[in-house]
């Protein structure tokens, strides 16, 4: 197996503190940083971080390929839980109308709503897909993302769904866990919500089983008023989970409908969006291990408030932060964006937003085990800026990722696009 040494590097944050402490109650000792260390990767897999010039003699005698790093700070590759990037068709003339006063029955009149998106991905070829879809990916590849979720949802019928799933499993790039997100709204050709429910448990899970060629690693679902009620989900997920699939759920973010307590109840791996919980639900989730999943930007669009991020984090709950990135309601990638208004809006402080975005994103998609923290034995998933750790969150639309590596691969680097 070949080793790379990454040595002598500048500022170094393992995140170690953080991931042994679960991602909860963290401070800026937690970021693990470190200078002037030395991070040594074999295949995939890191297999020692120390002191520069203190590397065990087992691996100096070895052939090894070096990569100067006194200029980097290197951390651990950001984890982007939480989007909706596979669809066809574009919402930004239905956002101009929203803005102007027209209401959700008038844009769905004009055409536009969820069920545009519904007809764009439907017609759209499995090609053109991956490649719009891809196109995406490199977009947050640039902003050091190692790690990227895309849900369906935007097909809602069994060919179509299907497709999509098939398409995530294309994208090249950073690592791609696929959520299936068929319990997204409920397709007009079907009489209620226990009838489409049925027909995914019964079309589609059968093809998410676990194992070699499984099309999804997670099942999510809406559970809102005038979408899916929270009775539906339960027989919806615990089905899922008799399969050995884990779950996510988009819970309580226009009213208070059950999901964030569901979640605890099938121990899902994230309640997303959370932002109408109360101080019961804080208490349940403090005593889990379900990741609460915060996506301010998401609120700022739907001018919603913003999640109760500080009595969360205090009570001892693990959050994540992702972008919601969405045709109709949060059309941004820009995960810096994400960790500013977090920090601005959300009282959460720098450390709290990197391990949100690394160890707390990793529990997110049940990872924490390979990613969201640089330790010997974890995968080798890190990015080389040239800022310091101070600067990240801090300005949106600032390119400041030099290289970034999954698996130990080289998947970005700032040159190839200069
Ligand atoms: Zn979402």
């Amino acid at each position: 197996m070949s080793l790379t040494l990454l040595e002598n590097i500048g500022t170094l944050l393992t995140l170690q503190g953080a991931a042994q402490k679960g991602g909860r109650h963290i401070v800026e000792e937690d970021l693990g940083i470190l200078k002037n260390h030395s991070l040594l990767f074999s295949g995939e897999k890191i297999v020692w971080i120390g002191p520069h010039r203190k590397i065990p003699t087992e691996f100096r005698k070895q052939k090894m390929k070096v990569i100067p790093a006194r200029e980097y700070t290197v951390l651990p590759g950001f984890v982007e839980c939480h989007t909706h990037a596979l669809f066809a068709g574009s919402r930004s003339a239905e956002f101009e109308m929203r803005l102007r006063g027209k209401s959700y029955q008038e844009i769905a009149a004009a055409g536009g709503g969820i069920l545009s998106t519904v007809r764009a991905t439907r017609k759209e070829s499995l090609a053109g897909l991956i490649k719009k879809t891809q196109e995406r990916v490199n977009q947050f590849q640039r902003q050091g993302v190692t790690t990227l979720e895309i849900k369906t949802g935007y097909a809602l019928d069994e060919k179509n769904e299907l497709k999509c799933l098939k398409a995530i499993r294309e994208l090249r790039g950073p690592r791609i866990i696929s959520t299936f997100l068929g319990a997204h709204a409920i397709p007009s050709e079907f009489k209620n919500e226990n009838e489409y429910l049925d027909f995914l448990i019964q079309k589609i899970f059968p093809r998410l089983k676990p194992g070699k060629n499984s099309l999804a690693d997670r099942i999510d679902i809406f559970i809102e008023k005038g979408f899916f009620s929270a009775a539906a989900a339960k027989k919806y997920l615990s089905a899922a989970r008799e399969l050995g699939i884990p779950t996510t759920i988009h819970a309580d973010q226009l009213t208070l409908s059950g999901g964030t307590d569901l979640a605890v109840d099938l121990e899902s791996q994230s309640a997303d969006h959370v932002l109408q919980i109360t101080d019961r639900q804080i208490q349940r989730l403090s005593n889990s291990e379900v990741t609460a999943c915060l996506l301010p930007v998401a609120d700022v669009y739907m001018k919603c408030p913003f999640p109760p991020a500080r009595k969360m984090i205090d009570a001892g709950v693990r959050v994540s932060l992702a972008t919601d990135f969405n045709p109709g309601t949060c059309p941004s990638m820009d995960i810096s964006l994400v960790g500013l208004l977090a920090r601005l809006e959300m009282g959460m402080s720098l450390p709290e937003v990197v391990s949100a975005y690394t160890v707390g994103a990793a529990y997110t998609l049940g990872l924490q085990s390979q990613i969201g923290s640089l330790s010997a034995g974890k995968s080798a998933d890190f990015i080389c800026t040239k800022v310091e750790w101070t600067d990240l969150f801090y300005s949106p639309g600032q390119e400041f990722v030099m290289n970034s590596y999954s698996r130990g691969r080289k998947i970005f680097s700032s040159s190839t696009y200069a």
